[in-house]
C-alpha cells in the first residue's frame, strides 16, 4: 500500500489532461455565434460564414477561454 504513489499517478493524469487541452487549443477550435440568426457552432477557421444564413456577422470565441466544467 503506497498512498503517496497513488497521488503521484493522479498528478500525471491531470498533467496529461492539461496537455490534451493545450493540444485542442492549438488546433484552433473556435466557438462561433451568428449575430444575425443566432446559430452556434465550432469551427477551426476565422473566415467562414454562417452555414444557416450566410451572414459574416459572427462572434468568435476561442474554446480555450471557457472555464473548466
Ligand atoms: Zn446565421
Amino acid at each position: 500500500m503506497s498512498e503517496i504513489g497513488n497521488e503521484n499517478e493522479q498528478d500525471n493524469t491531470l498533467l496529461n489532461q492539461w496537455r490534451q487541452k493545450i493540444e485542442i487549443a492549438n488546433h484552433n477550435n473556435i466557438f462561433c455565434h451568428c449575430r444575425h440568426c443566432g446559430d452556434e457552432w465550432v469551427d477551426s477557421s476565422l473566415k467562414s460564414a454562417c452555414n444557416h444564413c450566410g451572414s459574416h456577422n459572427i462572434e468568435r470565441i476561442p474554446c480555450w477561454q471557457f472555464p473548466d466544467g
